[in-house]
């Protein structure tokens, strides 16, 4: 019996021990220490983001960004069907209406001629997801954005150091999100960051994201006492994850080297294969510049989506798919409307399957998985 090959390993770094026993025989454990400085300086190196504040989670980092924006009962977001829950649910908790629209069946990220058709008096603003990475049409979302004066909310959480014609992805809207969970390709156990460029929304989300205090603005010996001045909550990670999150951005170059190792074996090892057996692998427009976060397989039916997966397990490799389209699950009925079908959404969630992607698969893993999938008669 070979060992099970899981489908996410989350990455160690060499200083994380040191850095948490740095935290623990220090006094400070709370957030916006030493840790927080020095993570949020590497994460404004590799984003190139004017400003960045670490958070709690991605999902925080988003419902931030929707406070900063002002969103309302009265307002309309337009959200891709595909997507993860995160951004909607942000959305949707301050009241504002979810407006789901279809994706674009290559990249799997929102279709912009489809936002465009959603467009309403009432829309504030538009969520992109950069899946696995892979930049979305910014050109034209940029344009329809500007036509209709609407904000651009990217959920960077696959796209850590990517880009889009050269641009980094998460500073190319008015706002951008990152995650570090542990599924995440740099990651401190549960842990964001929202990016900005704007000096009047920075100088409102540090206050937002202090319990909204000007606690920031004291610290730096800008006020000279801190006291309640806006809403908010209380959204700054503890030193004790920002220990990990600072030692694991030290090495990003080769997180991200390793996991490009694996990717590329993939794309190349399965070309064949999938060629032979009307399967479509994951491919990367020309534009955009990818961050190896996920491959994924696009079979040509459901059913030969569910074989492949079971195939695999009965090898001990354990390969998922992901998103129940938003605009059909619970919530998305309850907060949301869906004004034209998303048939291509629906479709990506059902022919896709995800394969194991960590960065210490070794080749003889890597070999193993690439041998079970090409196996398998579609
Ligand atoms: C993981 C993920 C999130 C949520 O991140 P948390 O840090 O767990 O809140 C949001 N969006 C996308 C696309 C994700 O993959």
């Amino acid at each position: 019996m070979t060992d099970r090959i899981i489908f996410s390993r989350p990455f160690r770094a060499t200083a994380e021990r040191d850095n948490l026993l740095t935290v623990l025989d220090s006094d400070h454990s709370h957030g916006d220490g030493q840790f927080t400085r020095s993570a949020t300086a590497r994460i404004k190196a590799i984003t190139g983001a004017d400003h960045a504040l670490l958070t709690t989670s991605c999902t925080h980092a988003l419902e931030l960004g929707a406070l900063l924006l002002e969103l309302g009962p009265d307002d309309e977001v337009i959200v891709p069907s595909f997507a993860f829950t995160s951004a909607a649910t942000a959305m949707a908790l301050r009241g504002a209406t979810c407006v789901f629209v279809d994706i674009d069946d290559t990249t799997g990220n929102i279709d912009p001629a489809a936002a465009a058709a959603a467009v309403t008096a009432r829309t504030k603003a538009i969520v992109v997801m950069h899946y696995g990475g892979v930049a979305a049409d910014m050109g034209s979302l940029l344009n329809l954005a500007a036509t209709y004066g609407l904000a651009i909310i990217e959920d960077n959480a696959h796209g850590l150091g990517g880009t889009w014609r050269g641009r980094k992805l998460g500073t190319i809207g008015t706002l951008g999100t990152q995650s570090f969970h542990d599924t995440k390709n740099v990651h401190c156990g549960e842990g964001g960051a929202l990016l900005l460029a704007d000096e009047i929304l920075m100088h409102r989300a540090e206050i937002m994201r202090e319990k909204g205090t000007d606690r920031a603005h004291f610290l730096r010996g800008q006020v000279d006492k801190y006291s309640w001045q806006d809403i908010g909550s209380s959204y700054l990670p503890s030193e004790l994850n920002t220990a990990v999150l600072d030692a694991q951005l030290a090495e990003f170059d080769t997180i991200q080297a390793n996991r490009h190792r694996v990717w590329n074996t993939y794309a190349s090892a399965l070309s064949a294969w999938a060629a032979r057996n009307d399967v479509r692998p994951m491919t990367i427009p020309a534009d955009s510049g990818h961050t190896a976060h996920l491959f994924y397989l696009r079979m040509p039916t459901e059913d030969r989506r569910d074989g492949l997966i079971e195939h695999l397990a009965g090898r001990g490799i354990v390969a998922p798919f992901h998103y129940i389209p938003l605009d059909s699950s619970p919530a998305g009925l309850k907060y949301g409307r869906t004004p034209v079908p998303c048939t291509r959404s629906a479709n990506f969630s059902a022919t896709i399957v995800r394969l194991p992607l960590w960065p210490m698969l070794s080749a003889v893993q890597l070999t193993r998985i690439v041998d079970a999938v090409t196996e398998y008669r579609v």
